[in-house]
């Protein structure tokens, strides 16, 4: 079915909250002092939230934060861009979660995190998580969630939720080899495509999530994706742009923006936002796809996971003043 309209209340999403710093050289590792710039609020699924808030949809985050400035950075930022944040738990024990992270000459990235080790881990369904779900209209599930076991349920009981409301669900699978070779997770990442109305994966995520190898073909993925229930399906495709496919028929390609990459964190999310708050405020498969192009290319070019994430009217002018990326494949 199509996503469930704005009117019908938030797009939510249930996780990781971080406070991110970034070095600021390209090169591996921290085993020396480097550079670094931060700290930035970070957490795909606040990144996500943010950028659905900031192009005009409603949205409310379920997480935790820890009683200290990284929680407080975080929570100015969501508040100052409209995201209710009254589904957000302050632990009077447990820091912040926290990333630095650093790119190699090859694009790839190292990390240190302490993210389920953090009031982040230790989010349970309080009264005001039940009053957020009780009203939303969307969820919208980041893989991350699916390796842990009490936001797991957390996420189950909110997506059964939503949908009984008439809401609907989206999925960004954002998984990592690691993530896959997990039984449980596996398991869950099934239960999930189950409860998905629109799945946003990333490259080789289509073909992971359908538990196909690598030499099945798109469409053949797409074709089994869809018998689970899922009526929408956009593969995010870094600089080569995204592409749409409906269940109800028709396949849409929107070319990339030509951008300076400075940062390539927090595309997915700010594609995902909006690209799902434009579905829920009625814009066609076209025109979301632009949008959500838009505001991933415009993320690269901020540091941070999410200093990028534009307004209407920014994306518009971003828009007009942007080339496409023209290119065969
Ligand atoms: P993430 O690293 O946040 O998980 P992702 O793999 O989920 O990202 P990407 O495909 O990298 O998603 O980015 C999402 C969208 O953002 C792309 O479909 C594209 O429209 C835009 N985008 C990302 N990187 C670039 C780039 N270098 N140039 C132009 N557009 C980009
Ligand atoms: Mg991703």
């Amino acid at each position: 079915m199509p996503l469930a309209p704005d009117s019908l209340e938030p797009t939510i999403s249930i996780g990781e909250i971080l406070a991110e710093v970034v070095a600021t050289t390209i090169g591996s590792g921290f085993s020396e002092p480097i550079p670094m710039i931060g700290p930035f609020p970070s957490g795909a699924p606040t990144s996500f939230l943010v950028q659905c808030s900031r192009i005009g949809g409603s949205a409310a985050m379920i997480g935790a934060v820890g009683d200290d400035a990284f929680g407080q950075l975080n929570l100015e930022r969501m508040k100052r861009e409209g995201v209710d944040v009254s589904g957000i738990t302050v632990d009077p024990d447990l820091p912040t979660g926290t990333a630095f992270v650093r790119y190699r000459p090859d694009g790839t990235r190292d990390f240190v995190f302490n993210l389920w080790t953090s009031a982040a881990g230790r989010l349970a369904w309080t009264d005001a998580v039940d009053a957020v779900v009780s009203r939303a209209g969307h969820l919208h599930v980041v893989g991350t969630v699916l390796g842990v076991p009490a936001l797991w349920s957390m996420v189950e009981r909110a997506a059964q939720k939503v949908r009984t409301r008439g809401g609907t669900v989206s999925f960004d699978p954002n998984m990592r080899k690691e993530l896959q070779s997990d039984r449980k997770t596996a398991a869950r990442v099934y239960a999930m495509l189950a409860m998905t109305d629109l799945l946003l994966p990333s490259g080789d995520e289509l073909l992971l999530a359908a538990v196909m190898p690598p030499q099945n073909s798109e469409e053949q993925a797409i074709k089994y994706l869809f018998s689970l229930g899922i009526s929408e399906i956009v593969i995010k495709r870094g600089a080569h742009g995204s592409t749409a496919y409906q269940m109800a028929g028709g396949v849409s390609h929107a070319p990339a923006f030509a951008v300076e990459e400075i940062d390539p964190t927090g595309a997915g999310d700010c594609f995902g936002g909006a690209y799902v708050a434009t579905r829920r405020l009625g814009l066609s498969v076209d025109q979301a796809l632009i949008y959500a192009n838009a505001a991933g290319a415009r993320n690269v070019t901020r540091r941070g996971p999410m200093e990028g994430a534009g307004s209407r009217s920014e994306l518009d002018a971003f828009i007009a003043g942007t080339e496409r990326i023209t290119c065969s494949s």
